[in-house]
């Protein structure tokens, strides 16, 4: 059986003295209304604090409300705010009847907030049956992510508000499902977001099309990120690693970020789903030279070329073709401006007769970050660029690199950091696997 999202919510009811008494109630989490009583012999309940506990539990869907015969007991109601509410609207659904409170809402500037911009906040109440405002809560997250509580409590007589933003807790949640239909169908019967499903499709796309490849039994181990406020998950972040089995077929992926990159879904191996190498270092470009025996066309003698040479109007912007560090920016001889950029696996690709170098030695560049212009410094007979690749320091004919572009290469599997988040998220993954398969025996 799958767990029950059932949970207990614990209300504990304090007078000045100690606790008065105590109060179990049962509710299904997500739901969007939610009320218990809590009963009390004393008459002035807005003395008391009112403190909920929600934890998770395992237990069969228990009967409702306490019974226990009282005129004194305060209800708790949530309700979520909707775009075209008014203050008096929500009110009424929150069963609040109060014009005091009413009055103090509509003009207390931090509670207007309650009823500003988007709707879909979380708003609850703690009130008297005959609709007296006690305490009000409303909660609602912005589009960055950022937990704002509106709290206004009724006291001395008066109310008062306060602005709260309080700071969810990161938790790492394993899930997992069995596709029984379509990938997205499973997603939500397992309860998985949207947005993680979202991810899991994204960290696969070299490796499966999500149309046509899976087969009905296929499994997904997933790890992601979850935000959490007092109990309550608010939202979730990003997908961390995930697997699948289909068929024969097994796959691992996980989310790589180096520090001051932008990251990626890799698998666990380190290849990127990306591609290691652009195809050319000019976006629109045609090649005027390739690589091999040719006769100079300066210096009129048969002479290899060991590059591709790349006709273009000067100025055209330059592009590395992989992510690395520029070990030469500068003047060289024949090669007029010239860069040369390191990139992982002993290659390095160099790019000469620039009109404009915008690195320098030392820098890190990403794929198709701008190097530099199209030129023609040095010896050339016009502006164009002139592109070398280098395999172990040695110039190699860039045609290489198209031929590796259709298989993905082990771009990070040397770093170190690499290596520790791969080693984790296998681990994490096998504990992912086991915990969703545990709650469909
Ligand atoms: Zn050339």
């Amino acid at each position: 059986m799958r767990n029950v999202p059932l949970h207990l919510v614990l209300a504990q009811v304090h007078h000045r003295r100690g606790p008065v008494v105590t109060v179990l109630g049962a509710l299904m989490l997500g739901t969007g209304v939610m009320a218990f009583g809590v009963s009390t012999s004393l008459p002035d309940a807005a003395q008391w604090t009112v403190r909920q506990v929600v934890e998770p539990v395992e237990a069969p869907l228990a009967t409702a409300a306490p019974t226990a015969p009282s005129t004194d007991f305060l209800v708790h109601q949530s309700e979520t705010t909707r775009r075209d509410d008014s203050l008096q609207s929500l009110l009424r659904r929150l069963g609040v009847e109060d014009r005091d409170a009413q009055y103090f809402l509509a003009r207390d500037a931090t509670s207007r907030l309650l009823l500003a911009g988007p709707s879909g906040k979380l708003a609850s109440v703690t009130r008297t049956p005959e609709g007296q405002l006690h305490g009000l809560t409303v909660r609602w997250v912005d589009g960055s992510q950022r937990v704002s509580r509106l709290v206004v409590q009724a006291q001395d007589g008066m109310y008062r508000s306060r602005l709260e933003q309080p700071v969810p807790r990161r938790l790492v949640r394993f899930g997992g499902l069995t596709l029984r239909s379509s990938f997205y169908a499973a997603a939500d019967q397992a309860g998985i977001p949207d947005a993680i499903a979202a991810q899991v499709v994204e960290a696969f796309s070299g490796d499966i099309d999500f149309q046509r490849d899976l087969q009905r039994g296929a499994r997904f181990s997933l790890v992601y990120e979850a935000f959490e406020l007092e109990g309550e998950t608010l939202f979730t972040g990003r997908l961390l690693g995930a697997e699948v089995r289909n068929g024969k077929d097994s796959h691992q992926a996980m989310w790589f970020q180096e520090p001051g990159q932008a990251g990626e879904f890799v698998s666990l191996d380190g290849t990127s789903q990306r591609r290691a190498f652009l195809a050319s270092p000019l976006a629109f470009s045609r090649v005027t030279s390739s690589y091999g025996p040719r006769i100079h066309p300066v210096f009129g003698v048969q002479k290899d070329h060991k590059g591709t040479d790349y006709g273009a109007p000067a100025g055209t912007p330059v592009r590395t073709v992989a992510d690395g560090v520029v070990t030469f920016a500068g003047q060289q001889g024949g090669y007029g401006n010239y860069v040369v950029i390191r990139h992982p696996d002993n290659a390095a690709t160099a790019y000469a007769h620039l009109q404009r170098i915008a690195v320098r030695a030392g820098q890190r560049v990403q794929q198709g970050q701008n190097i530099g212009t199209v030129g023609s410094t040095g010896t050339a007979t016009g502006p164009n660029l002139h592109f070398e690749y280098l395999v172990k320091g040695r110039r190699t004919n860039p045609t290489r690199i198209v031929e590796a572009l259709g298989a993905n290469t082990p771009v990070l599997a040397q770093l170190p950091s690499f290596q520790r988040e791969a080693n984790a998220m296998r681990e994490q993954l096998v504990t992912a696997a086991s915990v969703a398969w545990a709650s469909v025996q």
